[in-house]
């Protein structure tokens, strides 16, 4: 078999005995996928933290390989790590724990109130609610919320705030029984999480089940556009399955009857759309970003090959520019720290062959991830004072969406002859 490389076709063999090797299949339309976006090669699950007193425990390892489908334009991983495997009890991620996050949380539920006119009446479900960090604003307004959310931890803190939450998967079957219960959602809101499920069909379809009348659904993803443009690798771990383009968004939302009638740019991760789907009957006008995106989108090729070329070998520039700064550094003798155990972090560190020879530890302000290994990498987690007990000279940032908020927390600590590193799309150090 030809030697992957990215945006080139992989070239079917026959085997000895004359059967065909088949490509992996789309997930959505089962088209088979010789188009590779990058391979990232075997790497940790990116949120499974490893505690200390397990750190010589064998760490399972899966393939981390970016295919596009050519009939739908869903880019996709192409091996599935079962999701109970990533959202467990012991899922870490809190939305709570960033401060942006939460500002752009809020000014999300207040414009939605006043667009469709939200109140005591109406009902506002959100898709994958995490610890609450968005529903408590409905809650404040007085608006009746419904939280779904399959990781118990988070869920329970919800709870505790107010936000009434299931703790389940969502999919087409609990979207039946929510409607056969009578629930009917004026907005469906997710953000973040259509990414996040192995079957974005039966998701769209459960969405598509609980819309009814001019009942608006909004869904926040990592614009794929960003990610190739800005070479955003890091982004890309086994909880994404997918990366999304308006292109493919909108091929799955028209099976499902449902039409896209407005696009929001937002700055959030790195780039991301806001997506407003309804009913193919509801009586919502088209806005302007529809087109804007649609346009942006096929010059850059998303409907073709072209359009996925030579990310492979950018990636590759992003690591070696990552890996001599670090060598130079370690060289010169100089402490280097990373700040933010995030899981777009794990990839990069896991894909540039990182360890704490080269970066000495990590901090990071959620409690459940301190005094953990980051996984793959092993390079120790501790709370942010670290930084002040043992001063490094250089701070790689690891959530770099997030820069910053983080410089400005980290100035404030005093670190006077510290500097900030971002990696993507190239290094860059700032005083
Ligand atoms: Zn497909």
């Amino acid at each position: 078999m030809e030697d992957l490389v990215g945006g080139k076709k992989e070239v079917l063999v026959k085997s000895g005995v004359g059967r065909v090797t088949s490509f992996p299949k789309c997930r959505n339309c089962g088209a088979e996928m010789p188009l590779t976006l990058v391979d990232l090669g075997l790497s940790a699950v990116a949120n499974s933290y490893v505690p200390i007193d397990r750190a010589d425990a064998p760490e399972p390892r899966y393939p981390l390989h970016v295919r596009v489908c050519e009939a739908c334009w869903l880019v996709q991983v192409d091996e599935d790590v079962p999701p109970e495997k990533i959202f467990t009890k012991d899922y870490a991620y809190f939305s709570s724990f960033s401060s942006s996050w939460l500002a752009h949380a809020r000014a999300y539920a207040e414009m939605m109130t006043n667009r469709l006119g939200l109140g005591s009446d109406s009902l506002v479900i959100e898709i994958a609610s995490n610890d609450g960090y968005l529903l408590k604003n409905f809650v404040a307004a007085g608006i009746p919320v419904l939280g779904i959310e399959p990781s118990g931890s988070v869920a329970a803190a919800a709870e505790k705030i107010g936000v009434p939450t299931l703790v389940e998967f969502f999919g087409a079957d609990l979207a039946k029984r929510l409607f056969d219960e009578g629930r009917r959602p004026d907005l469906i809101c997710s953000a973040n999480v259509l990414a996040h499920v192995p079957d974005i069909d039966d998701f769209v379809a459960g969405v598509a089940a609980l819309l009814t009348g001019d009942a608006v659904y909004t869904v926040e993803f990592p614009h794929l556009l960003r990610l190739i443009e800005e070479v955003q690798f890091d982004t890309i771990y086994h909880e994404h399955y997918s990366y999304l383009s308006l292109l493919a968004v909108e091929g799955i939302f028209t099976k499902h009857g449902l039409r896209v009638f407005d696009v929001e740019e937002l700055p959030t991760h790195g780039g991301s759309l806001r997506v407003f789907a309804c009913r193919n009957e509801a009586s919502h006008a088209e806005g302007q970003g529809v087109a804007k995106v649609r346009t942006d989108e096929a010059t850059a090729h998303l409907n073709s090959a072209e359009g996925y070329q030579g990310f492979s070998e950018r990636c590759e520039a992003v690591r070696d520019g990552l890996r001599n700064f670090l060598d130079r550094a370690r060289a010169d003798g100089k402490l280097v720290a990373a700040y933010g155990a995030a899981a777009k972090g794990n990839t990069l560190l896991n894909y540039c062959g990182i360890g704490p020879d080269l970066v000495s530890y990590c901090v990071d302000r959620n409690p459940a991830k301190q005094d953990t290994l980051l996984p793959g990498s092993s390079i120790p987690v501790f709370d942010v004072p670290k930084l002040t007990e043992l001063p490094p000279d250089f701070v790689l940032i690891l959530p770099w969406n997030l820069k910053s908020e983080i410089i400005a927390q980290l100035k404030q600590m005093g670190l006077s002859n510290t500097r900030f590193v971002t990696a993507v799309p190239s290094i860059k150090v700032t005083a």
